[in-house]
Order: structure tokens, then C-alpha cells, then sequence
């Protein structure tokens, strides 16, 4: 395939991205993908040769949400034909996964399907996509529609993709671990990224080292089970034939230019002492941890095949604020999920009371067909899944901000990240992942700033830059 189309102008890709960091990260490594094929990024669809859709198959609604896009797109694609173009269209993610050729039987304008695990192979792809789209033209009739690849390949995505480029506004994600072997019986995960994989230690720390030249002040390590990793430890370091995530964390400190560190998603479960020291020992450790607990209630911890208590849970917070006493906690909690009574409900909200959350994600459970959880009984009436969300939310929404108003008055180091909706204001991160918004510069972007939080909101802060000179001078 050549990298101009052939009216001469340049090819483009337009990614839209569905779902959690990791599908972020994928969707650049997409980007990293395609240059080489000379692919430009659009802003828009239509501005587009190629649109990729990223999606997410956790909740019923997030892969809904994708086959009305698909049907926006094919409206696109048949616009684009009579004038004698065309609009190359790909799925990929977690619902490519789960759903492979149905993708292409609900909606036939897709003419890619490709898994997370497999979309190093895009140039293969599309190169195929294209071979049958010329036959089409020619009249030929061929038996399948779209091209697919959903394997789980032997060899790993990661010794095939180019290295990534461009880190926006000093933040950066770093996939280290991919898969999940927990099996929460609420999950699609284990089935459509497939079993836990830790990247080696050392392609790590090269990704990392390249992402700081690249400009990274701050790194995002990910993973579906991020702190399950256990790495191939580095050849020069002897005795050692696996690094957990506190051991890589000590090592990625090291490296000069990292600022800040964090990792995404845990489990409490996974939570070793190796870890728990590190948040007392890193200093670029962000004093913050996202620790999904999904319930307070044993009974539906149980059901849900979780593998911690109540208690596990409970006691692993104290043992990390006595390591670490400025940290902020964050977590998932799914309400509803089936044989969940007002009690076990309770449970949940007094577990909330106990451990005051700085934020949180919370979600109605939503059926996930093949999941152990979708096929048992008692499943929870909507109505009922809705009022309990409300008072989860209420009790959290609060919460987030006391956090928030907890801070005002205090100067803090912000990472600024983008410009603000006014014209002057910039919007940057605290090390407890507030969003703070100043007035400032926007050549401040990507750097760390001292900066005084004057006000508190429920999901931002308002603050004033301390250090002027500095502002002056980048
Ligand atoms: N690995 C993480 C953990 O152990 O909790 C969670 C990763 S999952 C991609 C993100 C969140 O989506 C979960 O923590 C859970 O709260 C939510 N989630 C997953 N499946 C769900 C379902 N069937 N219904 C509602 N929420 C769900
Ligand atoms: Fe899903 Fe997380 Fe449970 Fe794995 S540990 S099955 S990713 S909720």
C-alpha cells in the first residue's frame, strides 16, 4: 500500500477511543502503528481515510454505544463511495474480542476486525481489507465480509510494535501487564484480553527511558491487574529471576527525569509488601492509589469471586497509610450485582463511612453474557440498582469533596496538562490526580508548578501559580 491515496493528498486515521486507560495507551500505540504507513491523525471521521474504532465491552451500554457509531460510520462510508472514495473501517478492543464476526454480521460496512492482542498486525490487515475491496470493485463475490483477527498470538504484541512516539504534555502511559487470571465472576476481562502477562523488566525500563527523552515527566504504569506483574527481572540483575511492581517501581524511580509515578489498575489482593514499602520509599510514588474494592459486603465478595474480605480490604488501607499517611484512596464499587440485599448494600455504604474515598467509579452491575455472574440467580431490578447507585453516589460525591476542600490553602506541585475552556487558563494534576485550574501560561504545560489551591469544587480545584518567575521564564 502506498502512503498517499490516489488523488495524491495524504492518508488519515481518525481513533476513536472507548473505556479505560489501557484502551488510551493502545490507541496510541494504534497511531505508532500506522505512521509508518504514512497515516496522518484527523480530528474527525470525516476528515478520515480510516476510522478505527477502540472500544469496550465492560458494560452492556459501552459496546451498545459502538454499533450506533458503526451505523454514523456506514452512512459515511456510503456518501464517500458515490463519489468515488472510500472509508476504510476498523473495530478493535475488547467487543472486537467478544464479538469478532457478529461485528461484521450486525453492521457488513466494517471491513476490520482486530483484537487488543493483535493490532501490531494493522498494516497485514488493512493491506487485506484492501485486496478485497479491489475484487469487490471487480465484481467478484466473496464469501466473508470483513477481515479478522482475534487470535491470542504466541508471540507478544509488544516485540513488534514500533517505539512510541510523541508524549503529550509530560504525562505518559506505560503498559506493563496485560490479561487477568482473577476471574471475577462479573468480568469479561479474562476472556477477551486473555491470561496475565508481564512484560519483561527490561523492555520496560527501555520504554520508560524513552518516553523521558521523549519529554515524560510523569509515567502511568497499566495493566488490567497491574500490580499482579512479575516481570522477567533484567539479565544484571542477579538472583533474581522475576520483578513484582514495587521492585520495577524502585527501578523506574531511578531513572533521571522521572517525576512522578503511578500505577493502574490493583487488586487488592496483589497488594504485597514489596509495594506497600514502596509507596513509603519512592518519593516520585504519587501519593495516591486507585484500589477497586467493588463491595463491603463478604458475602457478595464471595459471589463475585474477589479472593479478599471485607477485613483484607479494611486492613490493607491502614497498612498503607501507615507507609504512606498523605494517601488518597480511589476505588470501583458495583451495586446490584445479583443476591446483593439492602443489607449487603450497607455493608457497602458503612464501608465507604470507614474508609473515606477521595474519589471513585461506581456502576449499576450489568450483565455480561458468559460471565459466571450473568447466569445466576436473584438478579437485582433496575429500580433497585438505581437507588442504591444514588446513595452510593451521594455519600461518595461528598466525599470527594471534603477531599478536595481539605486541600484549599495549601500550595501544592501541579503537572499541567492542557489549556483550559477560557482563553489563558491551563488545567494541570496534583499528585492526588486533582484537576486544578489556573490562570497561567500555556507554555507551562508539561511542566510541575507550585501552585496555591484557592477554591474546592466536587471534581476540580481552582488555584493561583506561586512561583511567577518560573512562568516567565519557560
Ligand atoms: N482489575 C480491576 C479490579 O480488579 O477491580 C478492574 C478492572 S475493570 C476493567 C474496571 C471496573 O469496571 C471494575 O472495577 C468494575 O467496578 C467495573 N465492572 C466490570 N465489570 C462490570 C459489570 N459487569 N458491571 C458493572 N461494572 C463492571
Ligand atoms: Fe476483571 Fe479486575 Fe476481576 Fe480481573 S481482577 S477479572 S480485570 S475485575
Amino acid at each position: 500500500m502506498t502512503n498517499v491515496r490516489d488523488d495524491g493528498q495524504r492518508r488519515h486515521v481518525f481513533i476513536r477511543t472507548y473505556g479505560c486507560q489501557m484502551n488510551v495507551y493502545d490507541s496510541d500505540r494504534m497511531a505508532d502503528v500506522l505512521r509508518p504507513l504514512g497515516y496522518a491523525i484527523a480530528d474527525a471521521p470525516d476528515q478520515a481515510d480510516l476510522v478505527v474504532l477502540n472500544t469496550c465491552h465492560i458494560r452492556e451500554h459501552a459496546s451498545e454505544k459502538v454499533y450506533s457509531e458503526l451505523g454514523r460510520l456506514r452512512d459515511v462510508k456510503l456518501e464517500r463511495r458515490a463519489m468515488g472514495r472510500d472509508l476504510t473501517i476498523a473495530v478493535a478492543g475488547c467487543v472486537a474480542q467478544a464479538e469478532g464476526e457478529e461485528i461484521v454480521r450486525r453492521q457488513p460496512a466494517v471491513d476490520i476486525v482486530v483484537g487488543p492482542q493483535a493490532y501490531h498486525r494493522l498494516p497485514e490487515l488493512l493491506a487485506e481489507a484492501a485486496r478485497k475491496a479491489d475484487l469487490r470493485r471487480a465484481g467478484k463475490r466473496l464469501p466473508g465480509a470483513g477481515v479478522l483477527d482475534t487470535d491470542f498470538p504466541a508471540e507478544s504484541k509488544f516485540d513488534h510494535l514500533p517505539a512510541p512516539q510523541g508524549v503529550r504534555a509530560g504525562s505518559a502511559f506505560l503498559s506493563i501487564q496485560e490479561g487477568c487470571d482473577k476471574f471475577c465472576t462479573f468480568c469479561v476481562v479474562p476472556y477477551t484480553r486473555g491470561a496475565e502477562y508481564s512484560r519483561p523488566a527490561a523492555a520496560v525500563l527501555a520504554e520508560a527511558r524513552q518516553l523521558v527523552a521523549s519529554g515524560a515527566v510523569e509515567l502511568t504504569l497499566l495493566g488490567q491487574n497491574v500490580n499482579a506483574y512479575h516481570g522477567e527481572a533484567p539479565c544484571s540483575s542477579a538472583g533474581e529471576a522475576t520483578w513484582s511492581l514495587g521492585r520495577l517501581i524502585r527501578a523506574l524511580a531511578e531513572i533521571e527525569g522521572v517525576a512522578r509515578l503511578r500505577y493502574t489498575t490493583s487488586h487488592p489482593r496483589d497488594m504485597d509488601d514489596e509495594l506497600i514499602a514502596a509507596h513509603r520509599d519512592v518519593p516520585p510514588l504519587m501519593p495516591y492509589l486507585h484500589l477497586p474494592v467493588q463491595s463491603g459486603s463478604d458475602r457478595i465478595l464471595e459471589a463475585m469471586n474477589r479472593r479478599h474480605g471485607r477485613d483484607l480490604f479494611l486492613r490493607l488501607v491502614d497498612r498503607l497509610r501507615d507507609a504512606r499517611p498523605d494517601l488518597a484512596l480511589s476505588s470501583d464499587f458495583i451495586v446490584g450485582f445479583p443476591g446483593e440485599s439492602d443489607g449487603d448494600f450497607d455493608d457497602t455504604m458503612r464501608l465507604v463511612e470507614q474508609v473515606g474515598f477521595a474519589s471513585a467509579f461506581s456502576f449499576k452491575y450489568s450483565r455480561r453474557p458468559g460471565t459466571p455472574g450473568s447466569a445466576m440467580p436473584d438478579q437485582v431490578p433496575e429500580a433497585v440498582k438505581s437507588a442504591r447507585l444514588s446513595a452510593l453516589q451521594a455519600l461518595l460525591g461528598g466525599q470527594a469533596r471534603a477531599f478536595n476542600a481539605s486541600k484549599v490553602g495549601t500550595v501544592v506541585p501541579v503537572l499541567f496538562a492542557e489549556d483550559g475552556r477560557r482563553t489563558g487558563q491551563i488545567i494541570g494534576k496534583t499528585p492526588w490526580l486533582q484537576s486544578v485550574h489556573v490562570d497561567g501560561n500555556r507554555r507551562l504545560i508539561g511542566h510541575v508548578v507550585d501552585v496555591r489551591l484557592t477554591e474546592g469544587h466536587a471534581n476540580s480545584l481552582a488555584g493561583e501559580i506561586v512561583v511567577r518567575g518560573f512562568e516567565a521564564a519557560a
